[in-house]
């Protein structure tokens, strides 16, 4: 069985020192594609570089996180945004992200909102799909979505409301789900509605997942053949049933063949 990492934060500094070690595990545990999403400039430069040391296992998104467009100057978003185009032959970029918006930082929205539309431009310039956070927006990035015209969209780690998935799935968008799937309810709740071609897995490592059977333990891409096999109960259905479908999703989704 084959399985992929939609969404892990590989330039994340707290994986610096040990990603030969992460990758030894994804190799181990059959993880055999891992798309890392860049946060800033830094990050995706950062990104860039991890994926010509992996070629076609780490594939690369690029863009601005809402949590970091406080810091941002402009000087670096037009170099981000720079350095995006200049990728764009690059075979390991496969999507804009993580970009979105978060409630939870309201007092910066207005700014979360001129670079959230900066990298959906983008995004829509260079035929490439987006990978959105979306914490407390959801609803309101769905609605205001098809103002773009956007490759494919992926609302990743989706949590609620039930709404805003049905509105999603119907516009064809992906979603993404990792740990929580195995132990919390609302998660659960979501991978039962979604159709299973909708579907993807993530890690969103190295975020640490505190309940059993993760313990805050640090997170690998060795969590996700867990996750796939909590979607294959929920669903009632063989876990390599699962695992092939979430390939293909993988695949069309990114537009990118998987050894
Ligand atoms: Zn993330």
């Amino acid at each position: 069985m084959r399985f992929v990492d939609a969404h892990v934060h590989l330039s994340d500094e707290e994986y610096s020192k040990c990603i030969g070690e992460i990758m030894a595990d994804a190799k181990k545990s059959n993880v055999v594609a891992l798309v890392s999403n860049s946060m800033d400039l830094k990050t995706s430069n950062d990104n860039l570089k991890l994926a010509e040391k992996y070629p076609r296992t780490i594939y690369v998104a690029l863009g601005v996180h809402p949590w970091n467009v406080k810091a941002i100057t402009d000087d670096e978003l037009q170099q981000t945004l720079m350095l995006i185009e200049e990728q764009k032959q690059n075979e390991a970029l496969v999507a804009i992200g993580e970009i979105g918006l978060d409630q939870k930082y309201d007092k910066i929205l207005e700014r979360q909102r001129s670079v959230f539309k900066e990298m959906l431009n983008a995004a829509e310039k260079l035929d490439l799909p987006v990978i959105i956070h979306s914490r407390g927006m959801t609803t309101q990035i769905v609605d205001m979505l098809p103002s773009y015209r956007l490759k494919g969209v992926l609302l990743h780690w989706f949590s609620n409301p039930i709404s805003a998935l049905f509105k999603a799935v119907e516009k064809g968008y992906y979603i993404t789900e990792g740990a929580p799937t195995v132990y919390s309810n609302e998660t659960r709740e979501v991978v039962k509605k979604v159709s299973l071609t909708n579907l993807l897995t993530e890690t969103d490592g190295p975020v640490r997942f505190f309940k059993p059977p993760f313990n805050g333990k640090r997170t690998t891409p060795a969590f996700i053949p867990t996750v796939v096999k909590a979607i294959a109960e929920i669903k009632e259905l063989e876990v390599k049933d699962v695992a092939e479908q979430i390939i293909e999703n993988f695949e069309a989704f990114f537009r990118v063949k998987l050894n």
